[in-house]
């Protein structure tokens, strides 16, 4: 098959670890007998730099045409980058909200993945890591408190904000259906958190997720308080498959969960619509710091493309085969630095791009 995807590779580190998973994507098209289109794009500081903002209308209609959009990160030193110092519209951040928003993109989706080969890096005992853990937070994307009307306003004497949290229906119900369609291609369990003791909103949620979940009688559903999940992710983070939440529970849980596998050159991302396209990319940022190094983790963004491979273009075994080489790598011994440990084999990003490649 043909398939077009648009390549971002932003900024900092992002042109090196977007360079290694197209040629593992060039690896799985050769090896499985796909064609890659690919068209590179301006995004953040790179395109403010070429065209004087981050996203321009060029930019998002190539993104709309193509079949998924694999990004590395954007953004530079938010201290000394001259980025920093445009009208917050015109600095690389607000690009990348501006090209979801476009893209409608309303499902976000961030495993939280403990390879055994890492068990080290992870800040948790081992009696509570037990086996690991393997989880993926369904998170909605474009609703919520961070979408709602908001103001600041005097009110007998004392200045004071609001900021309103809505969500309707079929909001709840089209991130509902795609948290249960992943469960599906996993584990087949949703832990729906909410805060449904409290919230109006919340008690929708759990209403709607309820209704949805009769459509998949072969996945588990249970529903968890925000706070109880919290304390669970860090208690025993083995027991989540797919967490559905929504907007600021996800935001905050997504990073909590991320920071207990303890490697964050490895955590993959997408963000969907509610049709084929999605936005792949890295969870961690453009490490300004380490750019041009050639010492960049590029797993996070191959593991992105794998992603891709599974839900954009729907291509499974090819996903799984990606996944595969992966921890064939680790399990070799080879490491970035910011996974090293004792014993092991050190390589650059380059040299982890061909490894992985090379195991497909
Ligand atoms: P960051 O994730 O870029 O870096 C945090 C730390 O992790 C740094 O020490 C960095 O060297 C390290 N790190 C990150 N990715 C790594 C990798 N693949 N391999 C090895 N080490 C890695 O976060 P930050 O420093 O807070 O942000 C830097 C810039 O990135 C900022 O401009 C920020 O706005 C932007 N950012 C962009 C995105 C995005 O594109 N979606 C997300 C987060 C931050």
């Amino acid at each position: 098959m043909n398939y077009h995807i648009a390549l971002i590779p932003g900024d900092g580190i992002g042109p090196e670890i977007v360079a290694e998973a197209r040629k593992v994507l060039d690896r799985i098209a050769e090896k499985y007998g796909h064609k890659f289109e690919y068209e590179e794009l301006l995004l953040g500081g790179a395109s403010i730099d070429a065209t004087g903002v981050p996203l321009t209308d060029g930019t998002v209609a190539a993104a709309k045409k193509s079949d998924a959009v694999l990004m590395g990160s954007i953004g530079g030193d938010t201290t000394t980058s001259p980025w920093y110092k445009l009208a917050p519209e015109l600095r690389p951040e607000a690009g990348l909200l501006k090209i979801r928003k476009e893209l409608n993109l309303f499902a976000n989706l961030r495993p939280a993945v403990l390879y055994d080969e890492l068990k080290a890096a992870c800040p948790l005992r081992d009696e509570i890591i037990g086996d690991g853990f393997d989880m993926l937070i369904m998170r909605e994307l474009t609703g919520g408190l961070y979408f709602g009307e908001r103001k600041t306003f005097e009110e007998n004497g004392l200045t004071t904000a609001v900021d309103t949290l809505t969500y309707n229906e079929n909001e709840i119900r089209r991130i509902a259906i795609r948290g249960f369609d992943v469960a599906r291609k996993r584990r087949k369990k949703v832990t729906s958190v909410d805060k449904a003791n409290v919230l109006d909103s919340s008690r929708l949620w759990r209403k709607v997720v309820q209704e949805v979940a009769a459509d998949y009688p072969d996945v588990t559903l249970e529903h968890m308080l925000v706070d109880n999940c919290a304390m669970q992710l860090v208690k025993n983070p083995g027991q989540f498959d797919v967490i559905l939440t929504e907007n600021m529970f996800g935001d905050i849980l997504s990073d909590e969960a991320s920071m207990v596998t303890g490697s964050i050159g490895m955590l993959s991302s997408a963000s969907l619509n509610d049709t084929k396209l999605g936005l792949y990319e890295p969870s961690h940022g453009s490490a300004p710091d380490i750019a041009g190094e050639g010492i960049a983790n590029p797993i996070a963004t191959i593991l992105s493309a794998a992603m891709l491979l599974r839900y954009s273009l729907d291509l499974d075994q090819e996903a799984d085969a990606v996944e595969a080489a992966v921890k064939q790598v680790l399990k070799e011994g080879y490491r970035t630095a910011d996974i090293a440990s004792e014993g092991c084999s050190p390589v650059g990003t380059v040299e982890m791009g061909d490894l992985i490649a090379e195991r497909i």
